[in-house]
């Protein structure tokens, strides 16, 4: 079958030499604008409903959302024995923040981006996402996340989230190990961060493997990928990386996790550990890198 490229949308991965289609609702492009750091575009798909791009790149849709926010959000709250004070950087869709204003033991959670054109979009377009804007425990910020976390006072944090773009553009410096340098100094001495770090099969060598070097760099105790699915990203298998200060990952909080207090899509207590598992080709090359 040959794709009309006005009805689908489609996304290149070089590093995988692959693309993904989308095939395009009858309203096709619902938005267009280049903000001052990006070009953001919100689509109309026949079955992944709507659709957030940056640059060119799928952020997120409606139908396979819930796997990312979730996956990148419950587990690290549920590692952490008391997670109170939390900082997203990045996230400018709110859908993390959404899911981690479900976790009563958060006090404050600020949503730093550098981008208050996503967020404005994104409360246009995916109000779901949004429904955590209003929760007085919830501060929105837009500012440069490396900046801020330099400014942050040391020790003041429980949980960092990085939910940012790719390492190019305004999102390199998040990638870095002068950045975990930063959110170490500003995490309390049992604090934790997490960060997506894209694919297993597309970006051990690029990314994930390096990533765990800068955050061990940077002086993390200790560092662990999870895996989850994300149809509508590259190669449909993606990766959150988490590190801690002064201590193994643990779960700390599984009883609170097996008895659930707030609905979910697809993180359980179960999936959590099993998220948790090694595949053999990365454990050979982390092992490594650790
Ligand atoms: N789930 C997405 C993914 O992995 O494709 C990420 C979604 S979220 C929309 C990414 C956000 O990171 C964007 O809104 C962008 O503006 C923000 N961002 C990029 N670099 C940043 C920085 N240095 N500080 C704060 N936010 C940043």
């Amino acid at each position: 079958m040959t794709l009309d490229h006005d009805k689908w949308f489609t996304e290149v991965c070089r590093e995988s030499g692959s693309a993904f289609s989308l095939e395009l609702g009858p309203r096709g492009r619902l938005h267009h604008e280049v903000s001052d750091f990006q070009t953001i575009d919100v689509y109309d798909t026949v079955w992944f409903g709507r659709t957030l791009v940056i640059d060119g790149f799928l952020m997120l849709s409606e139908r396979d959302n819930f796997l990312y926010h979730e996956m990148l959000s419950h587990p690290a709250l549920f590692s952490h024995p008391n997670p109170r004070n939390v900082l997203i950087i990045g996230g400018g869709d709110c859908g993390t923040l959404r899911e981690v204003l479900k976790h009563d033991a958060v006090e404050q959670a600020a949503q730093v981006d550098i981008d208050e054109r996503v967020t404005r979009v994104c409360e246009e377009w995916f109000p779901e996402l949004c429904s955590g804007n209003g929760d007085p425990r919830a501060r929105l910020a837009f500012a440069d996340g490396i900046q801020w976390v330099k400014d942050t006072p040391a020790g003041s944090l429980d949980l960092i989230i990085v939910d940012s773009t790719d390492p190019v553009g305004p999102g390199e410096g998040l990638f870095t190990e002068a950045f975990y340098r930063d959110c170490q100094t500003a995490l309390a001495a049992d604090g934790m961060l997490v960060q997506q770090s894209e694919s297993p099969l597309a970006h051990l060598d690029s990314i994930i493997e390096p990533m765990h070097v800068a955050m061990r760099g940077a002086g993390f105790e200790d560092t662990h990928t999870l895996y989850f699915p994300q149809p509508i990203y590259p190669t449909g298998w993606w990766t959150a990386t988490l590190a801690r200060k002064g201590a193994a990952i643990a779960f700390e909080r599984s009883a609170t996790a097996e008895a659930l207090p707030f609905a979910t899509d697809y993180y359980t207590a179960d999936i959590h550990r099993a998220a948790f598992a090694q595949p053999a080709f990365m454990q050979r090359r982390l092992d490594g890198a650790r």
